[in-house]
Formats: structure tokens, sequence, C-alpha cells
């Protein structure tokens, strides 16, 4: 495997994926580019009625199924209500401090299929006319998204099309900005996304290989909880969730690692596919670590929560200022590869 081309590859899908709006809810054009990419590479991927995308990378009908997710849905807003003076009342989609989103350009989707670019910011968020701005709690009561549009009332905005339930994408602000660093939003999870994206084209070229049926899941509902808790394929033995890593506190991940997960907020996870999953780490010579998340659930919750019968881990590159302007490194995401390729080629 080159590691330069595979690498490079991995991050323009990332570069592709983090710039494709996906707002938990409405992820169908995510869902569109990653069904084309596997098409692409020769796979023959399914979606479940809510959207989740699957694809088997390896034609094995025997054996303990193995089940890697990664979820596409991001941190967003949706419209509330339109207020007098025609800007937004928001309400958010996901769970994130507001100050993380203040300021931000974004987009509102209408019904319609009309794209209208906007901000979210204060409601009084000059300087020199409002005191108390820096004291001020960041809330969806003191803060709006103001459109890029000539209007001054409600019924002007509501002839753009704009109504309540409209869903509003962050700007991600994707930048690689040299030495290996990526910073934007929606690392979380659209890396690991990447990752196993590009472990499928490892797969296609015949560049990894695995005993066991080897299935990929793009979930579209895992920020609100549901992810991975339908529609899987038979046979599964083993979930694998790819997620990301916490960088922080007393952790010892950081954005260069592959970070193994032993316990969030949902309990320990399984304690023979974590403890392989650590063995080939340091077998494979990766730098790794294996932390605790205090405040953290996986799509694998999902899955177990639903009935599901599996062997349960979670890893995933570490992400730094999570669920904020996030950062990466390729060493993280090429380790995450690595551990995935790795583990995958033992052995039954
Ligand atoms: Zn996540």
């Amino acid at each position: 495997m080159d590691k330069a081309h595979t690498l490079a590859f991995l991050c323009d899908s990332l570069r592709a994926l983090a710039q494709t709006p996906s707002p938990t809810g409405m992820t169908h054009l995510a869902e569109a580019l990653l069904m084309d990419k596997l098409r692409q590479l020769g796979f023959s991927p399914w979606q479940s009625h809510k959207g989740a995308v699957f694809c088997q990378l390896n034609q094995v009908r025997e054996g303990a199924g193995i089940l890697l997710s990664a979820h596409i849905d991001t941190l967003g807003l949706m419209v509330r209500a339109i207020k007098p003076n025609g800007r937004l009342r928001i309400t958010q989609l996901g769970g994130y401090p507001l100050q993380y989103a203040e300021q931000e350009n974004v987009t509102v989707f209408t019904h319609a299929g009309r794209e209208i670019p906007g901000t979210l910011r204060m409601n009084q968020p000059a300087v020199h006319a409002n005191k108390d701005l820096s004291t001020l709690e960041r809330s969806d009561e003191n803060m709006e998204v103001v459109l890029d549009m000539r209007t001054g009332s409600k019924a002007e905005t509501e002839a753009l099309g704009i109504r309540a339930g409209d869903f509003i994408a962050l700007d991600p602000r994707f930048v690689q900005s040299g030495e290996g660093f990526i910073k934007s939003r929606h690392m979380d999870d659209k890396a690991s996304a990447a990752v196993l994206l590009t472990l499928a084209r490892a797969f296609s070229r015949a560049e990894a290989a695995c005993e066991r049926p080897v299935y990929v899941l793009f979930t579209n509902y895992e920020e609100v909880g549901h992810g991975a808790a339908a529609g899987h394929p038979a046979g599964i033995r083993d979930m694998i969730a790819v997620d990301m890593g916490v960088v922080g506190d007393d952790l010892q991940t950081d954005e260069f690692r592959v970070s193994i997960c032993a316990k969030d907020s949902g309990g320990p996870y399984n304690r023979e596919l974590t403890g392989a999953l650590a063995d080939a780490a340091a077998r494979l010579d990766l730098v790794y670590a294996v932390d605790i998340y205090p405040y953290y659930g996986s799509d694998t919750s999902a899955a177990l929560h639903a009935g599901c019968d599996y062997r349960h881990a979670l890893i995933g590159p570490g992400v730094a200022a999570s669920h904020g302007y996030e950062r990466v490194h390729e060493d993280g995401l090429w380790n995450t590869l690595m551990l995935l390729r790795g583990y995958l080629a033992q052995p039954v």
C-alpha cells in the first residue's frame, strides 16, 4: 500500500465529505456522495429505509461477520420560528455549546430546495451598541440567524420560502493547514467516514483482506442516538464503531494516535474485542492510546440497545476541540486505518 497516495485519497475524501452539508436529519447529500464513491470503487452498496449506507467489502459468505460503522450526520441548526424582524429563531441539532457556532456562516435549506446564506450571531452583536455583549448567555433566545437577503419582516422572509423546520448547516471551514493538520467542523465523524471509505478502497485494490464477512455502515442519526439501531445484515458477531477519539483532561489520546475506548458513558466495551484491538495496535507498532471517555456515547450503544447480540468496540482518530472547530492530523487518520486493516487481516 502506497502511503502517500492512500493518504491523499483519504484527505480528498475527507474534504469532500466535510464540505457536503449533512446536519442530522438532512443527510441525503452525504449519503449520495458515499453511494457514488463506493460504486466507483466497484462495490454494490445499499441503503436502509432511513438512509444509512451499508456495503460489504469482501465476497466472504461464511464466518462471524464484522460491522464497522462511522456516522455522517453532524451538528447543525433548524429554523424554529421567523421573528417579526425577519430574522430566524433557531433550535439546535445535536449537543454543543452555542458559543462554538457564534458568528459562523450558515446555509438555510428551504423545503423547496433553495439555499440561502446567513450568519448565526448575537441579537445585538455590535460592541459599540451592546455593553453586555461579553457576559450575555449564548442561547437560542439571545442568538439568531441573520440572512444575507433584503428582508426586514416576517412576511418578506416567508416570501423567500423559509419556514419552521428548515435545516441550517454550519460552514465547516475546512483547512488543510500544513504539517499534516486538518482543521474543520464535523471531523466527528467525517474523519472516520473517510477512513472507512479508504479502507473500502484498499479492499477494492486487494491491499486489504479478511477471512470473515466485512461490512461498513455509514449511519445518519448518531448525533440523536439511534444511528445504528436497525437494518443490519445477518451474521454479524462483532461491531466496531469508528468514531472520534477524545482529546483532553487526563486522557492519553492526541491527534496523532488511534484511540481505543475501554469505557464511555454507556459502560465498558467488550473486553475481548477491545483487548484484541489494543494487542493488534501494539503488534503493528502503531501510535495508539487506550482511554476512558467520560462524556460519550457511540453507535454501538444504539445497536446493543436495539437488541443486537454483538461484541462491541470503539476506536477512532484523536479529534481535538470536539463539537467545535475541530482538528485532526494525518497520523491519527493513518493509525486508525492501519489498525482496522491489520486487525481484519488476522486469522480467525
Ligand atoms: Zn461522533
